[in-house]
């Protein structure tokens, strides 16, 4: 069984490990960012509230984060794990989550905080060419990240839930350090 939080700056290399490792464990992958893209394209209320916070880098509303998340553990196949991939991305989001997982009765989770420098995120998303990589948008998101999201690293580290993985690396290394670190 595999409860696996990716956390790291944006550009660390987050979406594209979890979904190989996911892919690996046979466990879904969860992306927060991948499930409100596609609300977005689909047009639906929750894409409507969401893109205008998506489009200038800043955080949607732990809300509807929240019960979009709830709603995707709830069902059949997250039962046997899961790979969350953005979220949580705010201390009120994990003790969000913590209650829930509690609830659902699906403890024993662990965080992999995938670390990379600025100079590397930063051109890896200039390269990545998504809606909202534009320069000044990558800047207002590694802001958010440093304030709202970094905080979770110290979060998880007294919950003793931490594993840290070096981004900063080729895809290869990386997905090797990653299966090492869970493997222990
Ligand atoms: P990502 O694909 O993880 O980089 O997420 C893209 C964007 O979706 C972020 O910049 C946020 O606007 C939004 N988003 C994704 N996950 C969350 C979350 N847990 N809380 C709030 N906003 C989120």
């Amino acid at each position: 069984m595999k409860r696996l939080i990716f956390l790291g700056p944006p550009g660390a290399g987050k979406g594209t490990q979890a979904k190989i490792l996911a892919e690996f464990l046979q466990i879904p992958h969860i992306s927060t960012g991948d499930i409100l893209r596609h609300a977005i394209q689909e047009k639906t209320d929750l894409g409507i509230q969401a893109q205008a916070y998506m489009d200038k880098g800043e955080l949607v509303p732990d809300k509807l984060v929240e019960d979009m998340v709830e709603e995707r553990l709830k069902k059949s196949d997250a039962k046997s794990g899961w790979i969350l991939d953005g979220f949580p991305r705010k201390v009120t989001q994990a003790e969000f989550l913590a209650k829930l997982l509690e609830n659902l009765g699906q403890g024993g989770e662990k965080v992999v905080n995938l670390d990379a420098p600025d100079e590397t995120v930063v051109s890896r998303l200039l390269g990545r060419g998504r809606k909202d990589d534009t320069k000044e948008v990558i800047r207002r998101r590694l802001e958010v990240y440093r304030d709202d999201t970094a905080p979770l690293i110290n979060y998880y580290s007294q919950r003793e839930k931490l594993l840290t993985v070096n981004g900063n690396q080729s895809q290869e290394e990386v997905f090797t350090a990653l299966q090492n670190i869970i493997a222990t």
